[in-house]
């Protein structure tokens, strides 16, 4: 059912086979990549499948390793999912705007059409029934952002399920917030449904946005076309040690989402006691979305201060809202300080 969703060049695709990956078994002497035999650290090429990583990946998120791909960014992912199932000019990709802007542009550089059907305006949850009428034989991919991106909410559980349910194309459930949520990852799906791919991240919750990579979940079918277009080595040795590093430390991260929705809290409480502060959205995630009367002003107003905030009142259904990203004790505090002089 899912080679049926493949692009014809994909399946026919012959993949480049790399030295390290010709070779199995044990050995000492390595003459077979051009690489240098000085030994710097790093003079040899990564390992292609990243196994040692995944193996601690694969009993962190209860998912076996098979069932496992990490790419250079989520990013990474996105862009290898558009190109293995969207024939350009042909097929198109169903996304539920407000949400994370990659999905568009990624299929803008393939030259995949979008469509929209926006969430439902206040609450942002998705229209199920209007999502899978627009769901015909070319709606190749479906992004559901959730905890989504602007808005911070979650999308509910039975809504969920029954897109991944009762969409014929490939389900990608975003879920780069997850660990600052209540709910459940829909890892717990993957056994259910081969068209389902959970995409998750060291950026947002480890702390690590600076290594790029990213984690893709799903049915091994899936996995071994995402293996077969990724570049051979496309997580570098760098970033494979360090998340290995990190994962070996997961109660620091736990500490840090614990903190980080302590100040989430907080980070409300100050916000709802400005007069022009109108509206803050429920949030699953590091951020909150925020209404204000006045956006680009008190944007422009904190930028002065030297406060970066994101303004989103031009996105459709986040009119006048400001997206602001939870930070340490003392980046709140000055936030709040520079907003209570705000006239
Ligand atoms: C930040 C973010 C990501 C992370 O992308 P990376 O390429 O892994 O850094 C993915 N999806 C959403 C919705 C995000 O907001």
């Amino acid at each position: 059912m899912i080679q049926q969703l493949v692009r014809s060049n994909i399946l026919q695709l012959k993949p480049y086979a790399s030295a390290r990956s010709e070779f199995t078994g044990q050995a000492e002497v390595f003459l077979d990549a051009n690489e240098s035999p000085f030994d710097t650290g790093y003079n040899r090429y990564p390992d292609p499948l990243q196994h040692t990583l995944k193996a601690s990946v694969a009993q962190l998120k209860g998912v076996p390793a098979s069932q496992i791909f990490l790419g250079n960014g989520s990013d990474e992912a996105i862009d290898l999912l558009m190109r293995i199932f969207c024939e350009p000019g042909q097929d198109h990709i169903i996304i539920l705007p407000p949400t994370y802007g990659m999905y568009r542009v990624s299929a803008a550089i393939a030259g995949v059409d979008v469509r929209e059907v926006p969430l439902q305006p206040g609450s942002f949850q998705p229209r199920v029934e209007a999502v899978l009428e627009a769901a015909d034989e070319h709606a190749k991919l479906l992004f559901l952002c959730t905890p989504n991106n602007p808005t911070g909410n979650s999308f509910r559980p039975e809504l969920l399920r029954e897109l991944v349910q009762g969409f014929p194309g490939i389900v990608v459930v975003d879920e780069a917030y997850i660990d600052f949520s209540a709910q459940q990852s829909c890892t717990h799906w993957l056994s259910e449904f081969p068209n389902l791919v959970v995409m998750q991240t060291f950026s947002k919750a480890w702390g690590l946005a600076g290594i790029r990579l990213g984690m893709a979940f799903a049915s091994e079918e899936i996995i071994g076309y995402l293996n077969k277009v990724k570049p051979p080595y496309n997580i570098n040795q760098l970033t494979q040690e360090v998340a290995l590093k990190a994962l070996q430390q997961a109660e620091a991260q736990q500490q840090a989402v614990q903190q980080l929705l302590g100040q989430r809290t907080l980070l409300q409480q100050y916000l709802i006691s400005l007069p022009f502060v109108e509206r803050i959205y429920p949030s699953d995630a590091n951020f909150l979305l925020v209404q204000v009367d006045g956006p680009r002003r008190i944007y422009d107003y904190l930028v002065a201060r030297g406060i970066i905030v994101r303004d989103r009142s031009q996105v459709a259904l986040c009119e006048g809202c400001l997206r602001i990203t939870v930070g340490l004790p003392e980046e709140n505090e000055r936030l709040f300080r520079a907003l209570v002089e705000y006239e």
